[in-house]
């Protein structure tokens, strides 16, 4: 089986001493021959400092956000150019709240994940359908229309340097996980969508996560199902629960 990731989304969570300070504990409690990747995202604000501490680590780290141009007048905005200095690795791009909060478009995806791969960088590509889209029979349309969009002119080796992340946006800090079946059948439809777009050779290699309400106690059975690479965690990446999912996945 495809190497199995825990990414942990700090989302808008910690000051960049208790950044710091949390990261030092994941290097303390996560060992260093891990047989799976382990990643966080801290704010961009707290980046510098993660980098420090885990800088000798096997932890890596990313930010959940850029903006796709090198640099100029975009005020607030970071660029992916900008993170070679930090020995950053990851880039979260789509992510839903980006997505519903700041009206991100697929379009401004698609070229947020031209802009990371022209930097060297890693893009994990955040999919998903609304509780609505879902009621209404619409899971495989939308999520269709983000893949097609996010991915439109790229060729098969850009994919293969990209990581995809299945977040039904129902169960993104709600508490209602996905079913391990309801997760495993959605993100077999994104495989099989990647095998017609780029070979079923990709389609087997490319490595696609869930995310939504993970918690040490129903992640076993969600890493156990064939289509699912391990998790982007957002509340309990916050915590010791964290190791306890590292562990799990080892
Ligand atoms: P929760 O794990 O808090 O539901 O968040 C998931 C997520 O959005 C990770 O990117």
């Amino acid at each position: 089986k495809r190497r199995l990731m825990v990414a942990g989304n700090w989302k808008m969570n910690k000051s960049p001493n208790e950044a710091r300070m949390f990261a030092g504990f994941l290097a303390s409690s996560i060992g260093n021959e891990n047989a799976v990747d382990v990643v966080v995202f801290p704010t961009s604000l707290s980046v510098a400092g993660v980098a420090d501490i885990l800088k000798d680590t096997s932890i890596k780290f990313g930010v959940q956000n850029i903006y796709p141009a090198d640099s100029g007048a975009f005020t607030g905005e970071i660029s992916a150019s900008m993170l070679s200095d930090l020995a950053v690795e990851y880039v979260l791009v789509g992510h839903s709240e980006r997505r519903h909060i700041f009206g991100e478009t697929c379009e401004l995806t698609g070229e947020k994940i031209k802009s990371v791969l022209k930097h060297g960088l890693t893009p994990i590509f955040c999919v998903g359908e609304t509780l609505e889209e879902r009621e209404a029979g619409r899971m495989k349309e939308v999520l269709e229309t983000q893949i097609r969009k996010g991915f439109s002119g790229l060729g098969k080796s850009d994919l293969e340097r990209i990581i995809i992340a299945y977040e039904p946006v129902w169960a993104i800090g709600t508490g209602v996980v996905a079913s391990p079946e309801q997760a495993d059948e959605a993100m077999k439809f994104i495989r099989d969508l990647i095998a017609s777009l780029y070979g079923v050779d990709l389609s087997e290699s490319v490595r696609i996560l869930y995310g939504g309400s993970i918690k040490p106690e129903n992640f076993e059975s969600l890493i156990s199902m064939e289509n699912i690479d391990g998790g982007l965690v957002g509340g309990a990446s916050l915590q010791e629960s964290f190791v306890q999912l590292v562990a799990i996945a080892e």
